[in-house]
């Protein structure tokens, strides 16, 4: 299986719930940093990890991957075997990249064509959005709205362009619970006067302060139409204008150093920069793939962060790839 990186083109977090989670109205874009999945049949249930940041991620019940293991198998009531499952990992751990939800859906979708299951894609995202927020959305992939905590997906109508994209990894990593606790701080201080903190700049590209609806942390989250639009028109310059990320200051008031990152990509010509998810990874829009590598090379030479990658959006979800031997 491949399985696909997943940006947020925007994320606006309603007021913290009464469970603890936040309501969202996100715009995932799934792109091609893929992780590589395979299942095997086993007497029981295990999973192996190599690769980016492999020494990061649990070989043991707690990994995701097996965790989607077990939700199909109670969901199906599946007479199966184990599985064993070995992660080639691509997508750095703990970036706001969603990395461990993406291996959870490809097993799920492995183990479903390797039981012979028979699920349809309905049924997957029901169970996969048992297993966590993003996992539904890695299993459809594309460009799709995601609402509640994230697990409910509208596909996004839009002509079928391609954009470029260059993603710096930082030297570090954010916990996303970390991320939505500080912003919290951020809001109750904000709310708390016009001397409180004010907690980094703008989430939003070209915008002189946050210009979220969503801004206090009082209101509903609500979809972006000028990104819906610039989606629908297909125009890049449109889209790198209206990326946002109500997260981005919560990420910048723990890792200030992102903001070198996103100053350094926006002067080097990116027609859009934002924090990704929960960060650190940063995420530039660029005008070409041409582009994309001449700002993937300045960035890298400009010593802004650990390392960068160059990928294309939107790509579909989990997916079956021939076995290579
Ligand atoms: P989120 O999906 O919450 O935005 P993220 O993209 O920032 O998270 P992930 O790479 O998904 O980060 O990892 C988050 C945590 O999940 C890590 O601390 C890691 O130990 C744990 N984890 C469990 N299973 C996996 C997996 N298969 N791959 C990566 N991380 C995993």
């Amino acid at each position: 299986m491949r399985v696909p990186a997943k940006l947020n083109l925007q994320l606006a977090v309603g007021p913290p719930r009464a469970d603890g989670y936040h309501d969202l109205v996100t715009v995932f874009h799934a792109v091609s940093l893929f992780d590589e999945i395979t299942a095997r049949p086993a007497e029981r249930d295990g999973v192996s990890v190599s690769g980016e940041g492999a020494d990061r991620v649990p070989e043991d019940g707690d990994n995701l991957a097996l965790r989607a293991v077990a939700a199909l198998r109670a969901a199906a009531a599946a007479d199966a075997g184990g599985v064993h499952i070995t992660i080639a990992k691509r997508i750095p751990v703990a970036a706001g990249l969603a990395g461990g939800s993406a291996d959870a859906a490809a097993a799920l979708v492995a183990c479903n064509e390797l039981w012979g299951t028979g699920l349809g894609q309905p049924q997957l995202l029901e169970i996969a959005a048992q297993v966590g927020s993003d996992v539904a959305f890695a299993v459809l992939g594309g460009t799709a709205v995601g609402r509640g905590r994230g697990e409910r997906l509208t596909p996004a109508l839009a002509p079928a362009t391609s954009y470029h994209w260059v993603l710096a990894f930082a030297d570090g990593q954010l916990s996303t619970p970390a991320v939505y606790a500080a912003l919290d701080r951020l809001r109750a201080a904000e709310a708390g006067g016009p001397a409180a903190e004010s907690g980094g700049p703008a989430a939003k590209h070209g915008a002189a302060e946050q210009g979220s609806a969503t801004r206090h942390g009082s209101a509903e989250p609500v979809l972006d139409a000028a990104l819906m639009s610039a989606l629908r028109s297909g125009d890049a310059r449109q889209l790198g204008r209206a990326l946002s990320n109500d997260l981005q200051p919560a990420a910048l008031s723990l890792f200030p150093a992102l903001r070198k990152t996103l100053a350094a990509g926006l002067e080097l010509g990116a027609l859009g920069a934002l924090v990704s998810g929960s960060g650190p990874t940063c995420l530039f829009l660029a005008a070409s793939a041409d582009r994309a590598l001449d700002l993937a090379a300045s960035l890298s030479g400009a010593g802004v962060c650990r390392s960068v990658a160059r990928a294309t959006g939107p790509v579909p979800g989990a997916a079956v790839v021939p076995a290579v031997r």
